[in-house]
């Protein structure tokens, strides 16, 4: 089988002036960035009612790989395929972590984005001009104290760092301005990976223009002498930085493999974050076709829940059908079996391992979808294996259907987009959301933790909750939480797979993304500036004899 980029290499791409033609953008609202990538203008877009829309989550992850993306791709083609108009919307992949050991964001096999080394690399530019703002604040908030410091901002409680698109992890933890009167005044900083800032959830999270500019004129920079808040407003920043993301927030077209429209836009951690594409994209897309595809990062247990709790909340979406997908081989890394051994058929580690998907389903269930299972299909899975999936879903009255995408394209998923295309057009009448917006926030958190971890008890220590309450009284007592955790399992363990009982999940950190509009409850070590490993794949990354990049996936 040839690499992704292979692949991507042979693909003979339409030019993107055809895709928006064949996706019904007009002229008018289409912005071309070369020959195969557009930002499209979405006040040009004709108004028509909102299509259906598909999320696509996934088991837990584990190295052995699940394949989201892919099969988001790959379920678009085969609704494509079977005379579906339908809109593919996922978030953009970071620069960074290319370089790291990371494979690209944009699928793999058959079911790819395209052109998926621009994708992966500087695409439209969306990141720079979020690293832009970003880095624009934290200079201006230093420059404010260097001024003379108007706002008394304690500088010691400054909490906005600066970002870059980079693995690097000499930058997490900086002192600095050094070097003497002239420069300012030394404290200690440090650098987030830009996809971890606060503005990239707004970017993500905001309805326009005006809604981003006053998103980020709420963000809070730090404390001041008082430990009162600063905000972004009071640095005077929050209009040159909408300025500087005017272009940024308009989503990106793009085509798979099988030349269907995209929209590319926005790439939140899943962690510290919510983890989907733009609401701006989404609400897009569903105005453009009956039906749109969207994938949640990592798996249902945080993806899912913060695709419903946070974006759909916060922009009055609900999914009218879920596909969970999940594949023999990350099933029986759930049953015990080591990576190396994943090529020996084994029913028995499928079946001890679907435990993991079983419970995933019954926490869907708890928002009032019952999800449809997509079984990613590998090469070497066997049909006694495969059987033990479908057996499993059928106990909960759902599908586990055999998708063949990767390997064949939307032809391999046509069983599967048919199933889901009916699922879509029953919708979903019984969704709701896990919590109300009026529960406490530390009872929101304890909600999370119990209904969706299945932890015996949620610790949050005096300090934190006292925290909390003090949010509440300052107003933002009916935000969502985002809650970072492991995405491994369910538990903040990373090594217990499977379905765990018996554990307990401990807040070690609460952060206010008042901005973005959400509360952060940290379980466990959170990295929001990844390193690189031993041998960074860079060195091997370069362009070959006709200026083809070679080695990226
Ligand atoms: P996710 O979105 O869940 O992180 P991706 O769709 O990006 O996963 O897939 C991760 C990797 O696994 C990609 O390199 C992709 O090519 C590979 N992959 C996905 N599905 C299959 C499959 N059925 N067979 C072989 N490789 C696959
Ligand atoms: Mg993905």
């Amino acid at each position: 089988m040839p690499t992704d980029i292979e692949i991507a290499r042979q693909a003979t791409l339409i030019p993107i002036t055809d895709v928006a033609k064949n996706a019904g953008v007009p002229d008018e609202a289409l912005i071309p960035y070369g020959k195969y990538k557009a930002k499209v203008d979405t006040s040009h877009l004709p108004d028509r009612p909102a299509g259906k829309l598909i999320l696509v989550t996934a088991i837990n992850p584990t190295p052995a790989g699940e394949g989201k993306t892919t099969t988001s791709v790959g379920l678009s083609d085969a609704l494509h395929r079977i005379g579906k108009k339908t809109m593919l919307c996922l978030r953009e992949p970071s620069l960074g972590p290319c370089f790291g050991m990371k494979g690209g964001g944009a699928g793999g096999g058959k079911s790819q984005v395209m052109p998926m080394d621009e994708i992966n690399l500087h695409f439209t530019g969306d990141f720079h001009a979020i690293t832009s703002a970003h880095n624009l604040l934290a200079a201006m908030i230093d420059n404010q104290i260097y001024w003379g410091n108007p706002n008394d901002i304690d500088i010691r409680r400054v909490v906005w760092k600066r970002v870059l698109d980079m693995n690097d992890r000499a930058l997490r933890q900086i002192v600095g301005p050094l070097g003497g009167v002239a420069n300012g005044f030394p404290r200690e900083s440090g650098f987030d990976i830009t996809v971890a800032s606060e503005i990239m959830a707004i970017l993500c999270l905001a309805s326009d223009l005006a809604d981003l500019q006053k998103r980020l004129g709420d963000i809070i920079i730090g404390y001041n002498r008082k430990r009162e808040p600063v905000y972004c407003r009071d640095i005077k920043a929050d209009s040159a930085m909408t300025v500087l993301l005017k272009d940024a927030i308009l989503p990106n077209l793009v085509q798979t493999l099988e030349n269907n429209p995209a929209f590319l836009h926005g790439g939140p951690f899943a962690n510290i974050a919510h983890g989907c594409n733009s609401v701006i994209a989404t609400n897009t897309a569903m105005k453009m076709a009956d039906y749109t595809v969207t994938e949640a990062g990592f798996g249902a247990d945080l993806g899912a829940e913060k695709f419903m709790d946070i974006k759909c909340r916060l922009a009055g979406l609900k999914p009218d059908a879920i596909v969970i997908v999940a594949t023999v081989r990350a099933l029986k890394m759930n049953g015990g079996v080591a990576k190396n051994d994943l090529g020996t058929p084994n029913a028995d580690a499928v079946r001890a391992g679907a435990v993991n998907l079983k419970r995933h389903i019954e926490n869907l269930k708890k928002f009032g979808v019952t999800p449809t299972v997509a079984i990613n299909h590998f090469h070497l899975d066997t049909d006694e294996e495969i059987a033990v999936i479908q057996e499993m879903a059928a106990e909960f009255g759902t599908d586990a259907v055999i998708c063949k995408h990767w390997a064949d394209g939307s032809a391999g998923a046509e069983e599967l987009a048919r199933i889901v295309a009916a699922k879509a057009d029953a919708g979903a009448p019984e969704f709701n959301q896990l919590y109300p917006d009026d529960m406490s926030l530390a009872d929101k958190i304890r909600t999370v933790g119990r209904e969706i971890y299945r932890a015996d008890e949620v610790h949050i220590a005096a300090p934190l909750v006292k925290q909390l309450e003090q949010w509440e009284q300052m107003g933002y007592g009916k935000f969502p939480v985002c809650m970072a955790k492991t995405q491994y399992s369910f538990t903040t363990d990373p090594g217990r797979l499977g379905a765990p009982t018996g554990h307990e999940v401990e807040v070690n950190e609460v952060r206010l993304s008042a901005g973005a509009g959400f509360v952060v409850a940290v379980c466990g070590g959170i990295m929001t500036m990844p390193g690189l490993p031993k041998v960074p794949s860079a060195e091997n990354i370069y362009l070959d004899e006709n200026g083809q990049i070679e080695g990226l996936f």
